[in-house]
This record gives C-alpha cells, sequence and structure tokens, in this order.
C-alpha cells in the first residue's frame, strides 16, 4: 500500500475558478458553476492550487492506495483569446477618465454574467472571461503586489457574501433613483462617487451632446465600477490576489442562479473523478 496526496475542496468553494489556471495537471474542473471538483487520479497533491484559491477551501490530504498511482504528465494550459481580457479591463477604467460615456460599456460585465448563468447553468465568465480577475492575477501574482495571506474567515463567510451583494444591490438601485431624479428635471451631478461616499469632480467629460439622463447613468455606472475595482484591488493587495472574487456580487448572484438551475443534482467536489465524469459535458476546464 503506498500513501497518495490529492486536493480535496470544501463545500464553501465559491467556484471561482483560479485554480483552474494554476494546476499543472489540468486536474480540475468548476461543475456546473457550483464547485471546483478534482480529479484524483491526475492531481499529483502539488498544492499549487490551495495556495491560490481565496477562500481557502483546498487542503491537500494524504490517503492509503492499493495500487500505484499512474505517473501522468504535466498539462501546460495553451493562452486562449480569453486569457487577455484583462487589457479590455485596464483600458475600459482608462477610457472613463477621457470621457465618463465609455462607462456604458461596462454594462457588458454585468449582462454577459447573468446571461450565461440564466442560460448554460454555469459561471464560465468568471472561470474564463473575467479581465479583472486576471488583472488581479497579474497585479497579485506576476507583479508580487499581494501579501498572498488568506481573507479572514469573516470576509469568506456566506453571511458575508451575501450580506455584500444586497448592499450592492441596494447601492445600485439607489444609483438608479438618482438617475430618475436628473431624468424628472434635477440637476446632473457631474461627480464620480468613490466607495459610496467620496465624490470625485468629474467634469472634464464632454457630456453636452447626450441628454443629461444618459450622462447621470454613466457618472452613476462607473462609480459602481471603479468603486468596485479599489476594493478589489485592496483585497488584492492585503489578501489573496483575486479575493475579490469570494465577495463579487455577480460571482454570488451567478453561482446562486447556477444552483438554482442545477437544484437536486449532485455537484459535491470530494468523489472528484466520479463526478466529474457523471456531469461529463458540464466540467469547464
Ligand atoms: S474557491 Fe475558487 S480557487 Fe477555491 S476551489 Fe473554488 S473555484 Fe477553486
Ligand atoms: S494539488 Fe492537484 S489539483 Fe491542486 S494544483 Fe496540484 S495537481 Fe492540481
Amino acid at each position: 500500500m503506498s500513501s497518495i496526496k490529492y486536493a480535496h475542496v470544501s463545500k464553501d468553494c465559491v467556484a471561482c475558478g483560479t485554480c483552474l489556471k494554476v494546476c499543472p495537471m489540468n486536474a480540475i474542473s468548476i461543475n456546473k458553476g457550483i464547485t471546483a471538483v478534482v480529479d484524483e487520479e491526475i492531481c499529483i497533491g502539488c498544492g499549487k492550487c490551495a495556495k491560490a484559491c481565496p477562500a481557502a477551501v483546498i487542503s491537500i490530504e494524504g490517503r492509503e492506495r492499493r495500487t500505484q498511482k499512474p505517473k501522468a504528465k504535466s498539462q501546460m494550459r495553451t493562452k486562449r483569446w480569453y486569457d487577455y481580457l484583462w487589457i479590455f479591463s485596464l483600458v475600459y477604467l482608462f477610457l472613463g477618465f477621457f470621457n465618463i460615456l465609455f462607462a456604458y460599456i461596462g454594462l457588458l460585465c454585468f449582462t454577459v454574467p447573468l446571461m450565461i448563468a440564466i442560460r448554460r447553468g454555469d459561471k464560465s465568465y468568471c472561470n474564463k472571461y473575467c479581465g479583472r480577475g486576471q488583472l488581479f492575477t497579474i497585479l497579485g501574482d506576476k507583479l508580487g503586489n499581494s501579501l498572498k495571506k488568506d481573507p479572514p474567515k469573516f470576509l469568506r463567510s456566506s453571511i458575508f457574501r451575501y450580506g455584500f451583494l444586497v448592499f450592492f444591490l441596494s447601492m445600485f438601485f439607489m444609483m438608479i433613483y438618482s438617475t430618475y431624479l436628473v431624468f424628472a428635471g434635477a440637476p446632473l451631478k457631474q461627480a464620480v462617487t468613490l466607495l459610496w461616499l467620496f465624490k470625485l469632480p468629474w467634469n472634464w467629460s464632454d457630456v453636452s451632446f447626450v441628454p443629461a439622463v444618459v450622462a447621470q447613468f454613466a457618472f452613476g455606472f462607473y462609480s459602481v465600477m471603479l468603486t468596485s475595482t479599489v476594493l478589489g484591488l485592496v483585497t488584492m493587495i492585503i489578501f489573496k490576489p483575486r479575493t475579490w472574487c469570494v465577495y463579487c456580487p455577480m460571482g454570488t448572484m451567478t453561482q446562486g442562479i447556477c444552483k438554482i438551475k442545477n437544484k437536486g443534482e449532485s455537484v459535491s467536489g470530494e468523489k472528484s473523478k466520479t463526478n466529474c465524469r457523471a456531469f461529463e459535458g458540464a466540467c469547464q476546464r
């Protein structure tokens, strides 16, 4: 009998997909947008996924094995076009400084993840296409701007995740209400509100060629995008690079949608390979 090591994912996985990108064996997949699943036959127990996981839900465990584990070769991920979407996120932020009306492009980051989750029942947006998550990985991991510590337990708790989602949505609807007030005749406020508190004057954008209500929504929406980026950057520095993914309202919402859509199906990350095969076609790598 020999002892083998493998990664074990607990039920608190937020299905962010950070672990997929670092696994040298391509042994992890995301099952139905709900949880990461490890193929124990391929996993070599190197622990890279556990180090990267912002939700700190992966542990490396050992167990006895009667047969020798087959030697698997490292499978390097080849770069795909969507691995460069961080450029889009970066350019988006700069365009907002140039003219606030570019804020409308950010609506894609709200609608696409929801559409994917509703139509396909998975979190492929978070797992593949989220440029902001990629940006945090580059800044925090590759450029060394992160302390790479596990976030505190409260930040990883469901109460905080869902509480932040409710708070975020409340602020979003407040922003819609402010836009309505301008539609009803209130004066346009040319300012970006950071962290829902600090009003930054933003009056260099030429918005004279659009109705005031259109401009007001752009200011409000860019405030939301800038605030979430700043929060993500701060938690990237203090904790792990993709800590934002743990409490990102879009991530929480899309995982919730996936849970509802795939209700009743077993998605545990523990019986790795068996589960992955049982859901063949649904696992994303
Ligand atoms: S929380 Fe993210 S990184 Fe951690 S196991 Fe789940 S999918 Fe992987
Ligand atoms: S411990 Fe296993 S699943 Fe995790 S990175 Fe290493 S090989 Fe991949």
